[in-house]
Order: C-alpha cells, then structure tokens, then sequence
C-alpha cells in the first residue's frame, strides 16, 4: 500500500546545486543550510530504508499465508471439485444472519442443521441466563461489510476452514418485564468474528445447497429435522461435519491474534495407536460441551446438568459444594486448548485449559452489566475415559447426542440415556469430567504443564504485563497509560487494563511472572515476537517493551538490538518468500 515514497524518488528531488551556490556565496546562511539539508537526507534516506524494509516484510508475510491457502484449497478441491472459496463464503455470509436471528428471537431451530454441540450448548446455557435476569439481548441494524477465508486447514480427519467476518450493528438489552431498553450501543458499533468450520474430508459440496441452507446435505431433502438432529427423511445426523460444514467456534477478534502462538499437543500422537480417529477438534468440542454444562449446574445449583457428562464420583463433590466455583453471567470463553495428555492402566487422560470471563452473579440485575467489575478465570478440565474406548467419527460434533439412540441428552439425575438406557458417564463411550484443576495463582501453570505455552491469549498476557509492571508494588500512571494504549493497539475491550490491574490488587490474578534469567529471556522475546507478527513494531508496542524490558533488567539497547536481529531474519525469509513461489 501506499508505495509512492520510492527509494529514488529524493535524490531527484532536492535541488543540490541551489545549495551549493547558497553555501559559496553566502556562507554565514549557506553552511548551516547545508548542515541542516544534510541531516535531513540522511534522515530522509533511512526513513525510506526503513519503510521498504516493512513493505518487503510485510508484502512477504501476506504473501506466504496467500500461498499457503490456495495450496489447502487446490487440495480439498481434489475430493471435492465443487468446492470454491467464493460461493462458501456467500453461504457463510447468509448462515451469519440465521445465526444471529436465532439468537436475537431465542430459538436455535434454523441453525441446529450446521452449529456444533458446544457452540448451541453455549447459547441455550446464555439464553437461560438471561432469562433468570429477565433480561434480553439483541442485534439489531445488522450489516455485513466482508466476509472472507482468510485461513484452511486440510488433515486426514478435518477439512477447515477460518472465516474472517467483519460487520456493523446495534448490541440491544431490554427488560422483559417492562419492554425497556436498559442497556447497550446507542449507535451502531463495528465488529469483526473469525467463525471456524470444519468438515469430514468424505463431505462433498452440493449445488442445491447444504446444511447452512436448511438442506439435507445427504439426501437434498428441505429439512425437518427432528430432536435427534437426524435428517427426518434419510436418517442422517446433520451438524456431524460428516455432509457439510460445521460451525464449531465462534472467536472474536482480539482473541484470534493470539492463536499463531498455539503450540501442538506434546504426547497425542500416542492415542492414534489404538484410536486412529483421535483428534484434538473432537476433544476440545467436548470440552466446551461439559464447560458450558459445568456452568448450568452452578446456574441451577445442582448437577443435574453434569450426570452425563461427568463421572459420578465428581458430580457427589459437586452437590456437596466442593468444587470451588461460584455462579456468574455474562461469561465469555477466551482459551480452550489441550495442554497435556497421558495413557494409564485404566483410563486415558486429557487436559484441556479453559480460560473465561463473567459478571459476579447478583440475584437482582447481576451479570449483566457487561464491561464493569469483569473477573478472569482459569482450569485445566481433566476428562478421562476407558482405556480402549475409540473415537465415534460419526457422532463428531454432536457429542451431546446419545451415541446409541441418538436422542438429545437432557439434564437429570441419571448418568444413562433416558431413551435407550446406555451408560454415558462412565467414560466408556466419550471423554467425561473427572476433575476441575485450578492454577495455582502463586506458583502458576507450571505444575499443570510440562512447558508452558507462552502468551497465548490476551488476558493472560496482560496479566503477565501488570504483574511484571507492578512488581515494585505498584502502577505509575505513566505505566498505566502505556499498557491502555498498547491494549487498545491489540483491539482489546476498553476497561481489560483496568479490570486485571484491580483482579491483580486482589490477588486473583492466575497468570504467570517470568522468573529467573533465562525465562524472563524468553518471555520478552516472545513478547517481542508477537509484535514483530505484523512485520514491524509499532512505537507504542516498542516503549512498552522497553518499560517491560527494564523492570527485568534489560537496557532500551538491549530490546532495540534483538528488534532489530529478528527483523532482519524476517526481512530475509519475506525476500526469499518473494522471490521464489508463485507469482503473487
Ligand atoms: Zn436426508
Ligand atoms: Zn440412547
């Protein structure tokens, strides 16, 4: 962009021999003109160094993920020669108004065919919340601006594919009792989501339109689809990911920035032994399913809503108060990531960290005040399940389904299937809940991990931050105001610095502080790393580096040297990128 600042275009245009006739006839005027021009060539010619070293940077990071995605789609159009990424996205961009529908008017009728377990779990358990608030929650005015690919995946088990959405609209909370507005955007507000879908590889496009249409994406019936998510006509599961698309999570914005910094799954590959449809999607989609179940049971003070999902032995500690979590609203999920997994006698084990926010819960108006007086959460969930146990491909993102009848599981005190009568908390068909691990704020996440991933998500680096910042005991405002400045760079919400700088005073922070020489080494650096995504480092990313820098001991040269030893990396690898490849 922008690229009318060329590397030749100030040689020419400075006029040399008008200054040097200035500095012999008038030398007292000449000389220091002549000074001030020279500075100002020299300033001007790294200025323009610099900004084609961005521009090649940058050109050269755009064009490898460019290069990237069109490999991932030449190969899903091997299987599947229908595909194209344009009519998907038109397909995306129609599903995103259903969707929003669905939410505005409460009834998820129109989007079960293509939305996953967790994700509709996540929103009945919301719209219960609301309900018990008398409060509701609506889009209104509602635009689309783009909608693209902006990211594919293609694996043995999964085709992917991440849809960048940006849209404008008017967020609206009224009053049920009284039909009043009580809170929410006056105008209308922009907002960008990454909406991530995935598919079986089998899963072939259908020019009468799929899932997202309302469309059988086997038979090409219109869809009835009855209580089981079964295709009334064809008998097929629908939102499986077996036909079509799946919508498996929503993300929003400032969330997606971290996700480069996801790291894989030390040990996993051990599962696919003896369960070769062993995937991590699977897994974490069942763990937002007993997540968002874990929170209904604290909704409705019993666990009721946990017996299917979780072993019976954690649902008697649950009912005797044990577990210590209390009710919240407006709860959002940051983190779902498998950090850990390990292969007993008896059962298999599976960690997943679950970072989220919410309201403390008060029984009048609570949890609904959305940006004030936020608390920030962390737990790995332990799931287990019998050692032998294999993955039910065809169940896929429909683990909230009986896997022998198909029925609906609903919330009771029994651990089998109401219908058919089959066990499902005893861990012998799916993943189910053995235990909440909390962090331990003091000497965090170590114990949990063997080595922790590194800022991997926007609350958890702030709070790094704050305490690095806030180790001498407290927060200049000078201090305060560069870490807003550098959240808001980053597009988090207003008021996060605030919230986790106060959650830091009270000691409920669950975030990691770098210690010892060689952590804090590396903590900066992939600090710095992260700003360096974009290629270049904006000057409020790099005061606060400094700031962070110093209190660890780290001279302003020090960070100014290692920007500048990475950039060159990256410089070259975007020159080689550029040169060799396709043609951009
Ligand atoms: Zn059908
Ligand atoms: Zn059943």
């Amino acid at each position: 962009m922008g690229g009318s600042f060329g590397g030749e275009a100030f040689e020419t245009s400075v006029p040399l021999f008008l200054i040097l006739e200035l500095i012999f006839d008038h030398p007292l005027v000449g000389i220091p003109v002549g000074v001030a021009v020279v500075f100002f060539l020299v300033w001007t010619a790294r200025r323009v160094r610099d900004r084609r070293f961005n521009q090649i940077i940058t050109r050269g990071v755009q064009k490898q993920a460019r290069d990237r995605l069109q490999e991932v789609f030449k190969k899903i159009k091997q299987s599947d020669p229908l595909f194209d990424p344009a009519s998907l996205e038109k397909r995306v961009r129609n599903a995103f108004f259903k969707v929003q529908d669905s939410w505005s008017l409460k009834n998820t009728e129109a989007v079960r065919p293509f939305v996953s377990d967790g994700v509709l779990e996540s929103w009945l358990i919301q719209f219960e919340f609301h309900r018990s608030q008398h409060i509701q929650n609506r889009i209104v005015d509602l635009r689309v601006h783009r909608c693209e690919i902006v990211g594919a995946e293609k694996t043995d088990v999964f085709e992917t594919v991440f849809v960048k959405i940006e849209a404008l609209g008017r967020d609206q909370w009224t009053d049920t009792r009284t039909q009043k507005n009580i809170d929410g955007t006056t105008g209308a507000v922009a907002f960008t989501e990454y909406w991530t879908f995935l598919r079986r590889p089998g899963a072939r496009t259908k020019v009468s339109g799929g899932a997202l249409e309302g469309q059988c994406p086997n038979c090409g019936g219109a869809l009835v689809i009855n209580d089981k998510a079964r295709c009334g006509a064809c008998d097929s599961l629908i939102a499986s990911g077996e036909f079509d698309w799946t919508l498996t999570a929503i993300t929003q914005d400032v969330e997606w920035r971290f996700r480069e910094n996801r790291q894989e799954v030390p040990g996993a590959a051990v599962f696919l032994v003896n369960d070769p449809a062993f995937n991590i999607p699977f897994v974490e989609e069942r763990a937002m399913v007993v997540f968002w179940r874990l929170q209904k049971a604290l909704l409705d003070g019993n666990s009721f809503a946990l017996r299917k999902v979780a072993l019976s032995e954690f649902c008697d500690i649950f009912d005797k108060g044990l577990v210590p979590l209390k009710k919240h609203g407006s709860l959002s999920v940051g983190v779902c990531q498998t950090v850990n997994v390990s292969s007993g006698d008896l059962l298999d084990t599976i960690g997943v960290l679950v970072k989220w926010e919410g309201v403390p819960w008060t029984e009048e108006g609570g949890g609904i005040s959305r940006e004030v007086g936020k608390k920030f959460f962390s737990c790995v969930l332990k799931l287990v399940r019998k050692k032998g146990t294999k993955t039910d491909q065809r169940t896929g993102f429909l683990s909230l389904h009986c896997p022998g009848c198909g029925a609906p599981e609903v919330s009771s005190l029994q651990s089998v299937c109401d219908h058919c009568g089959l066990p499902l908390a005893d861990g012998s068909r799916d993943w189910v809940l053995a235990d909440v691990v909390f962090e331990d704020p003091v000497s965090p996440s170590l114990s949990v991990h063997p080595s922790p991933p590194l800022l991997q998500d926007p609350v958890g680096l702030l709070s790094s931050l704050v305490l690095v910042v806030m180790a001498d005991g407290e927060m200049a405002p000078k201090e305060q105001k560069m870490l807003e400045e550098f959240a808001s760079l980053w597009r988090m919400p207003e008021g996060r610095v605030r919230d986790v700088v106060s959650a830091c005073r009270e000691g409920t922070l669950t975030s990691s502080i770098p210690v010892g020489q060689p952590e804090s080494h590396r903590w900066l650096e992939s600090l710095a790393d992260m700003c360096l995504v974009d290629g270049t480092v904006d000057p409020r990313e790099r005061a606060l580096l400094i700031t962070v820098g110093k209190s660890m001991g780290y001279t302003p040269t020090d960070v100014d040297l290692y920007l500048r030893r990475r950039r060159t990396q990256l410089y070259a690898r975007s020159r080689a990128h550029l040169k060799s490849g396709p043609a951009s």
